[in-house]
């Protein structure tokens, strides 16, 4: 705060200077003078590692004297948030001949270079790669992991679609994978477009990479640290990937790159995991103790999925993608979402998991769901972009999943299980993407009726898409025989979030005023017992609640260990309604509900 008050003041007292040197705003379009023979080399060797940075020099040929506007983008496609990756520039420099050239900044986000004749531009600068998340730069001593968007900059209002070259200048014996083209000498690579080329990142270093023909395209595993995903753990993600991709393909009966990289960052500053899709490889970055981890295998799935699902049939609002300001769309629920079914799918499908591991799979969705405030997920989708703190901003992930469930189980069920969502799925690939154009809101719901045989969807669209209903697991999931029940009850609520192990159990946070706040308790006690239950065992304390439901005690013993010492503090009881679900495959379910289920765990339909 009270720095940026000392920066206005200075701002002020300079700006009579500057106005008087800067050309008039208006004559300024914005765009660009046009460029050609774009070619970028980035270097990363060990002096560019200790500096934690990537070396960036550009050439581009220019016909004339206009300025040239190099914009970075704000935002990489697939992580909805504005990053402005123009913050990690530095070191800002033209030349041509040799001769530094002037520039300044058009905005903040773009360099306004002056060219002095017709001729190439060299333009130079350093970006800094000491950010760790799946859409940025990030170098270590001997790695960097690159991404496109970050550090290669475009003409600002030109098209899109011109060529570019990009070479990788690294140390002697250190490698490079990245699911560009290559262009004939080692580590030069070729894109036709803009986009192909920010869509396509960058291992540079040292690493581990493995590959394997899965669905008839190579299919390789990078991984860093060297040495990290290994023996067993590399083992069964590979046996993962042999099940899920062939799973997926077949739900739009093809596979459409030419060869696709699952790159993995493993580093301690990462908790759990995330990843980010591109067109023919994706990005995770995980924590160390991913390594072996089964859900590893369904974020993979997810991001393959995704090559299909949003990086070539994509909602028309995102269509083409622009890098200068966000593209919010209504379907993230369906670009999202049903990427996350049909992980879920391609896991079951492709025998990476039981069907007993679906459904749980399902009811975490369904917990999400339900443990979050209620959202629509148009609203949801269109908010991810300022990620606000009064819903989940990522609720249509699970609720875009559940509601693929729900949509296919419709469909299979009005269709006589003679089609599915796949057939959306697949109708819509080809209709719209292969057509060279993105789907809208109506050919995506066209789409869905045509393939429950002309049913109408306007009722299901208004409540549980566009509005906030409940939505209607138990009478729909009953259509495929899984059974869905909750249960309300009255139970006290503790007030105290905890940490812990079967051996000790300590108070990690109280809700103020809460009932353990009231009757004594604090942050840091070690707690024994709780109304007489052993909730060291139970950390749900779902024993506890059941066996305190409907209690009409005024207090409840809590055994604690404070200071060396045993206390028993009296809780008042605080009776708050609770909700229990349960789910299962039905066994008594319908013939007809039967074939829905199996055909949608199978992939299969009955034609
Ligand atoms: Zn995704």
């Amino acid at each position: 705060m009270r720095r940026a008050l000392i920066l206005l003041a200075a701002l002020l007292a300079a700006s009579p200077v500057a106005a008087a040197e800067r050309p008039p705003a208006a004559a300024d379009s914005g765009v660009s003078a046009p460029i050609r023979d774009v070619r970028y080399q980035l270097t990363f060797d060990s002096a560019a590692a200790a500096m934690r940075q990537v070396h960036v020099t550009m050439t581009f040929a220019v016909g004339g004297v206009a300025p040239v506007l190099l914009a970075f983008p704000v935002w990489a496609p697939g992580h909805y948030t504005v990053l402005n990756f123009a913050r990690w520039v530095r070191g800002f420099g033209a030349a041509q001949d040799g001769d530094s050239v002037a520039w300044d900044k058009w905005d903040y986000t773009t360099w306004r270079v002056r060219p002095r004749h017709a001729g190439t531009v060299r333009v130079e600068f350093d970006f800094a790669a000491d950010t760790l998340n799946d859409a940025s730069t990030w170098a270590r001593p001997d790695f960097a992991l690159v991404d496109g968007t970050n550090l290669l900059p475009y003409a600002r209002g030109r098209s899109l679609d011109g060529p570019a070259t990009v070479a990788v200048k690294t140390e002697p014996g250190w490698k490079v994978a990245t699911g560009m083209h290559p262009a004939g000498a080692a580590f030069t690579y070729r894109e036709a477009n803009y986009h192909d080329l920010t869509d396509m990142p960058l291992f540079i270093g040292r690493f581990d990479v493995d590959s394997e023909q899965i669905a008839g395209k190579w299919t390789r595993i990078a991984s860093y640290p060297a040495g990290r995903l290994a023996g067993e753990a590399r083992e069964r993600l590979w046996h993962g990937l042999e099940g899920t991709i062939p799973a997926e393909g077949r739900v739009f009966g093809v596979t459409p790159y030419d060869d696709y990289t699952v790159f993995m960052v493993f580093d301690s500053a990462i908790q759990g995991g995330s990843a980010l899709e591109h067109q023919s490889s994706n990005v995770g970055v995980y924590s160390p103790q991913a390594v072996g981890a089964p859900w590893v295998v369904n974020v993979v799935a997810h991001e393959m999925f995704h090559a299909w699902n949003v990086k070539r049939l994509r909602p028309a609002a995102m269509v083409p993608y622009r890098y200068d300001a966000p593209q919010p769309t209504t379907l993230l629920w369906v670009s999202e979402g049903f990427t996350s079914y049909y992980a879920d799918l391609a896991e079951v499908r492709g025998g990476a998991i039981d069907s007993a591991a679906f459904l749980q799979n399902l009811y975490g969705h369904i917990q999400t769901i339900l443990g979050s405030p209620a959202a629509s997920v148009e609203d949801a989708s269109l908010s991810t972009w300022i990620q606000p703190v009064a819903t989940n901003p990522y609720i249509y992930y699970d609720k875009g999943a559940v509601l693929g469930l729900l949509l296919d189980v419709l469909i299979r069920d009005a269709s006589g299980n003679r089609a599915s969502l796949d057939d959306v799925m697949r109708g819509l690939y080809q209709g719209a993407y292969l057509r060279g154009r993105g789907f809208t809101n109506d050919e995506f719901w066209t789409a869905v009726s045509r393939a429950a045989g002309g049913r109408s969807f306007a009722e299901f669209y208004r409540r549980y898409v566009d509005g906030r209903d409940s939505l209607p697991y138990d009478s729909v999931l009953g259509l495929a025989g899984i059974h869905f029940a909750v249960r309300s009850y009255r139970a006290p609520r503790v007030g105290i979030s905890t940490a812990g192990d079967t051996a000790s159990l300590h108070v990690t946070a109280l809700v103020p005023g809460g009932a353990y706040a009231a009757g004594g308790g604090q942050v840091g006690d070690t707690i024994v017992s709780l109304g007489g239950v052993d909730v060291r065992k139970d950390q749900s304390f779902e024993t506890f609640r059941h066996q305190w439901t409907d209690s009409d005690q005024p207090t409840l013993p809590a055994v604690i260990r404070r200071g060396g010492r045993e206390l028993t503090l009296d809780i008042p009881v605080r009776l708050e309604t609770w909700t229990n679900s349960a789910m299962t495959y039905d066994a008594a379910a319908t013939p007809k509900a039967i074939r829905v289920r199996s055909g949608i765990l199978r992939g299969t339909t009955d034609r």
